[in-house]
């Protein structure tokens, strides 16, 4: 049994073997669809109820009447239309999910007890009331937006709400079993609908968290990819111009790499590469950026970090990676331009006076950092 969920789990659920980071994750990447979905149905709901309490004024006696008319326009429409309206409210998500659960639940015990009070008088009438009940419990399942579990709850109490008061009220066992089947048909339609959109939009999840991935990841360092330390670089300045502070960016490039590449072969440059993309991610702190920026050269973003104090971050790594071991190639030595942002910079410009203090750095004997 374990064997077969461990078997059959990974197939339903894409992120079956997932941190629960990456589930909350996906929680919060698919919230703004599921409240949209939500808002949408439950008002859409409610309008469909006002209509039937006006085709209820036609079929109900008038013994019925009052019930129907207090259901089905005085407490499912409003009913729906707060839910709708909660949605609105980011904070009332849970809340808002709990009274979407309870709602088709209040329309179910609703529909049983007017098919209570219609069938002992009129079996016709009351069959015409049914259908409520089976198109209700795949709207909790595939419509509503509830999650498989709420939407289980909801189903189970009124199955079973139905059931009871079938049994009670005797009616006769053919009935009972085409109720039922329209019964199982809905929630097996309801589970297999829920089970295959989750799926859906858990793998859609997944991809886009790979592409996302794919497209901003330089794939040798594992360090962002140019694209994407520039698109950090844009968001800083303009960060900076709007609530100020300050920030500094360090340009490194490898020293004489071509020598390595040329001594000690291709793949073991790679390996210089990578390992100096680890010693780099290491040494930031968690806020800084750490990019590839061209073949052996890497930027670094310092949020809040003044050129002074760069520079010493600069420095510091230098001297780590010239105490490093980075074998089987020999000595890996680094030169680094410092600059800090200064008013009115773009990105263009504040990379070109790291670039020229990293300039000066290569010029002045390599092996060292200068701010620019
Ligand atoms: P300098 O000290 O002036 O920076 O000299 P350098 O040799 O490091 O600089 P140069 O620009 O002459 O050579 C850079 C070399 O880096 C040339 C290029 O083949 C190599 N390179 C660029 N990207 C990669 C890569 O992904 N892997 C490897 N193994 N080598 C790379
Ligand atoms: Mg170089
Ligand atoms: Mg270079």
């Amino acid at each position: 049994m374990v064997r077969a969920g461990r078997i059959v789990m990974p197939v339903l659920d894409p992120l079956y073997d997932a941190s629960s980071e990456q589930r909350r994750a996906f929680e919060e990447w698919d919230r703004p669809s599921r409240t949209l979905q939500i808002r949408s149905i439950t008002f859409l709901t409610g309008l469909l109820y006002i209509v039937f309490s006006f085709i209820d004024g036609m079929l109900l006696p008038a013994y019925a009447l009052p019930f129907g008319t207090l259901m089905h326009l005085y407490v499912l429409p409003p009913l729906l239309f707060v839910i709708s309206a909660m949605t609105y409210v980011k904070k009332l998500y849970r809340v808002t999910v709990v009274i979407l659960a309870l709602s088709p639940v209040i329309a179910n015990l609703g529909n049983l007890y007017l098919y209570g009070i219609l069938y002992p008088v009129s079996p016709y009438l009351a069959e015409i009331y049914t259908p409520e009940v089976s198109l209700s419990i795949i709207w909790m399942f595939a419509i509503s937006g509830l999650r498989l579990p709420f939407a289980l709850a909801s189903a189970s109490v009124t199955i079973a709400a139905h059931l009871a008061y079938e049994l009670y009220l005797g009616i006769p066992f053919e009935v009972l079993c085409i109720h039922s089947l329209w019964i199982v048909a809905a929630v097996s339609f309801g589970i297999l609908s829920a089970l295959i959109l989750d799926k859906k939009s858990k793998q859609i999840f997944l991809d886009s968290r790979e592409l996302e991935y794919l497209a901003t990841t330089d794939k040798l360092s594992g360090l962002y990819n140019r694209m994407k330390i520039e698109a950090y670089c844009l968001e800083e300045i303009e960060r900076v111009r709007r609530y100020g502070g300050t920030f500094s960016i360090i340009l490194l490039d490898i020293d004489h790499f071509k020598e390595i590449n040329d001594t000690c072969g291709h793949n073991v440059g790679d390996h210089v590469i990578q390992k100096l993309a680890q010693i780099m991610s290491e040494s930031v702190r968690s806020v800084d950026r750490t990019g590839r920026w061209g073949g052996e050269e890497f930027l670094i973003l310092l949020p809040e970090t003044g050129g002074e104090q760069a520079f010493g971050v600069a420095e510091h790594l230098r001297r780590h990676i010239e105490e490093s071991d980075f074998s089987p190639a020999c000595r890996v030595l680094i030169s680094a331009g410092v600059a800090e942002y200064a008013p009115g910079d773009t990105i263009e410009k504040i990379v070109q006076r790291a670039d020229e203090a990293l300039y000066a750095a290569k010029e002045g004997g390599r092996n060292q950092t200068r701010l620019g």
